[in-house]
């Protein structure tokens, strides 16, 4: 029924304008349904309060009778709120999140009704969620994963289910989810920043990274989206002929948020709020339909967990607008994709942000030193931080001219270019006095407090500096941040550790002064990374030749990035910081690559689908319409009647030669598949990226000609200027 598509635009002409009730303050809102600092010192017993905190800020255990403690209070405190049941709320390896709800409700042995939750359960769960993904770690039928409390992130309470953010592990310890290794990539900072972030204040006791996500999303009208079944089934559009006006106008960015959309950020913020994400901006992006909303940053751990949940509640409420959130890569052709920029820092618990320049020189030589730091630590692990934002979605995104290629490189800027090309020239020892005093009033002393310098982003650059953070642009939109600050916060990890054995043995054991020995230090880094920073056009091809004559890799899809999860380099540097085991290692490489194919799988088989049932079927019936009205001509006109069916003639050829191209197409792509899935898993994903993959866009090419043909009231997908231009 070519219905279908006019119905869903019917529908979207009746839209109510579902305005939300007088906007609430949004100070007052903030937290509201978060067990935190507030809560729990209403809540808790002191003893039970203090070891909550010294648990968030040292990591110490929790024991069970404290963990009783807490869990009272908690549950005093959410039932007062309206709570009725509780769940371990976690984030498996599928991308999303997981939770299955428990009533607090109980019935004793003697028939009285209670509401129970005890220290217990507020630890530790087992969910029987023996179908997550688990990479050969847990066989279903043996050890099942259980889930265990992360007091460093808060209990909340999300439609009347008291929410406790938990790690999800195997009985034998391995990781299941991404919680985990962040956990652990997020203690290896600490001690390593806190060590070297000692030598320019003896009294920093914690390191935190911070971490401010940006969340790009494309918002559909629901009945336009549940009439295309590549939507619906994958997240973005598998064919669709560009509409005559995309993108070109530049008229979206930035421009006035549509009401019916503004309705719905509105009430999203509120929802935010209420959860203790504190969203803050939010405007269009530069393709039409698409926005942002971004938070003010937050420790890494609750960053996360913030932007998990804020997916989450963006479908949920989109519901009640009639919109659907598109958060794939790349959900239409010829019109910019969507990322996730993860702007990441470090702070310390004396509240310096230690990627911030100073008003002193020694506050610009720790500043440099975190700085220089990273740069060493992206160059010397590039590869991998390359493979922490590879997807199949990310592919079609990265090097598509609208973000930043699939090669690594750092911007800096030119103010800071110059103050390392001076740092480069310090000399090889200890430095002289007349040295020392250029150096800290020429170069360090230079750099001002405050380097946000707008005119100077490079927003071609995956990884820039921005003036008191580095912004890593690469991200996917889909992707769960974990995963790239599990990678950038080991790296930088090891690093540091690597810095401070360095400077230690030059003031050991050559006897130079602390600051010596960093500089030293600093300068051989500077040399050692320069090839990682580019400051010039990231999305040029001039760019990828230079980027391949500095041997930087350049791994344009998943397969070919995900490998260097398994080298011996990843795996040592992640065994030797405790952040994975090889297991744990070899498990999550498993799930990311099944994932990849099952999603090209599942896209060739909704195209092959579409294609076959959808357009093929509206093209001959127009056909037979184009063929009974030359039938009609030349009743009338004998047979002069090609000189008036000469266009149709046209029509109806061209019809046959698409649909026979795409018919075989679709047949080829089918044996591709079938080949492909006779192979072991690295061979299979490889051919499903080759073999199969390729496919898509001839078939695309087809259909979307056949939709410029074909008369407009049967074609039966909503088209691109309907879906993305519809309010
Ligand atoms: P834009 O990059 O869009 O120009 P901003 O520079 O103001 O905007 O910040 C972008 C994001 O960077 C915000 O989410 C913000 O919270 C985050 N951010 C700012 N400072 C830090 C920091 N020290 N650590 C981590 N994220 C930060
Ligand atoms: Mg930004």
């Amino acid at each position: 029924m070519p219905i279908l598509r006019f119905q869903a635009l019917h529908d979207v002409q009746h839209r109510v304008l579902s305005n939300n009730k007088e906007e609430d303050r949004r100070s007052l809102l903030y937290n509201n349904n978060v067990f935190e600092e507030q809560a729990m010192r209403q809540h808790l017993p002191k003893s039970a309060f203090e070891s909550v905190m010294s648990a968030i800020r040292k990591g110490d255990k929790i024991n069970r009778t404290t963990a009783d403690a807490i869990a009272t209070g908690m549950k005093l405190w959410a039932l007062d709120k309206g709570a009725t049941h509780y769940t371990h709320w976690f984030q498996p390896l599928t991308g999303t999140t997981a939770e299955k709800h428990d009533a607090f409700f109980e019935i004793t042995t003697d028939g009285n009704v209670i509401e129970k939750f005890d220290g217990g359960q507020l630890v530790q769960q087992e969910p029987d969620a023996s179908s997550f993904p688990h990479g050969g770690i847990r066989n279903t039928f043996e050890a099942r994963g259980y889930t265990a409390w992360d007091p460093t992130s808060p209990a909340f309470i999300y439609d009347t289910t008291l929410c406790i953010p938990t790690v999800f592990v195997a009985y034998t310890g391995e990781a299941l989810d991404y919680k985990t290794p962040l956990l652990r990539a997020l203690n290896a900072i600490d001690d390593a920043a806190t060590d070297v972030a000692k030598y320019f204040d003896k009294n920093v006791s914690k390191v935190n990274a911070t971490l401010g996500w940006e969340q790009e999303f494309f918002l559909i009208d629901s009945a336009l989206a549940a009439a295309r079944p590549d939507i619906m089934l994958t997240g973005r559009t598998l064919l669709g002929h560009a509409s005559a006006k995309g993108q070109q106008l530049d008229d979206h960015y930035f421009g006035s948020i549509p009401t019916r959309v503004l309705n719905y950020l509105k009430q999203l913020e509120q929802e935010c709020l209420v959860l203790g994400i504190p969203v803050k901006t939010r405007h269009n992006e530069v393709a039409p339909n698409q926005f942002e909303i971004a938070p003010i940053f937050e420790e890494a751990n609750l960053a996360v967990d913030h932007n998990s949940l804020l997916m989450d509640i963006m479908e949920k409420v989109a519901e009640r607008h009639h919109f659907k959130v598109l958060f794939h890569e790349k959900p239409f052709d010829q019109i910019n994709g969507s990322g996730k920029h993860n702007n990441w820092s470090l702070a310390t618990d004396t509240g310096v942000n230690l990627l911030s320049p100073g008003s002193t020189p020694m506050k610009n030589l720790q500043f440099l030193t975190f700085f220089i730091n990273t740069i060493k630590a992206v160059y010397t692990y590039e590869e991998l931080l390359r493979a922490s934002i590879a997807s199949a979605g990310n592919d079609h995104r990265l090097g598509a001219n609208e973000a930043p290629p699939g090669i690594l490189s750092v911007f800096i800027g030119t103010q800071l270019t110059q103050v390392l090309d001076e740092l480069e020239k310090v000399t090889d020892g200890k430095l002289s006095p007349q040295e020392k005093t250029d150096l800290k009033l020429n170069v360090v002393g230079k750099i001002p407090e405050i380097l946000l310098d707008n005119t100077d982003r490079n927003r071609t650059s995956p990884f820039a500096f921005t003036g008191n953070k580095f912004e890593f642009r690469a991200v996917g939109a889909t992707a769960n941040c974990a995963n790239p600050m599990v990678v950038l916060n080991t790296i930088v990890a090891n690093q540091l550790k690597d810095f401070k054995v360095e400077v230690d043995t030059l003031i050991d054991e050559a006897s130079m002064k602390k600051d010596d020995a960093i500089f030293n230090i600093l300068r051989e880094y500077i040399k050692d990374s320069k090839k990682i920073r580019f400051e010039g056009d990231g999305y040029g091809e001039a760019w990828e030749k230079e980027a391949k004559k500095r041997k930087l890799s350049h791994n344009k899809n998943t397969p070919d990035a995900l490998a260097e999860n398994i080298s011996n380099k990843t795996i040592a540097l992640y065994e030797s910081l405790g952040v994975m085991n090889n297991v744990e290692i070899q498990a999550r490489y498993e799930i990311e690559i099944s994932a990849y194919i099952k999603k090209i799988q599942i896209e060739s088989r909704v195209l092959g689908d579409v294609a076959r049932n959808h357009i093929i079927p509206t093209a001959i019936r127009y056909q037979n319409v184009l063929i009974n009205n030359v039938k009609g001509l030349k009743e009338i006109y004998g047979e002069k009647y090609l000189t008036y069916a000469k266009e149709q003639s046209e029509i109806i050829k061209a019809i046959s030669e698409h649909s026979t191209a795409i018919n075989m197409h679709i047949t080829e792509m089918t044996d591709e598949r079938k080949k492909a899935n006779q192979l072991t898993l690295l061979p299979k994903s490889k051919a499903y990226c080759q073999n199969v993959l390729p496919y898509f866009n001839k078939i695309r090419r087809h259909c979307d000609k056949l939709e410029l043909l074909i008369e407009d009231e049967l074609w039966p997908l909503p088209k691109y200027r309907e879906l993305l231009f519809v309010n």
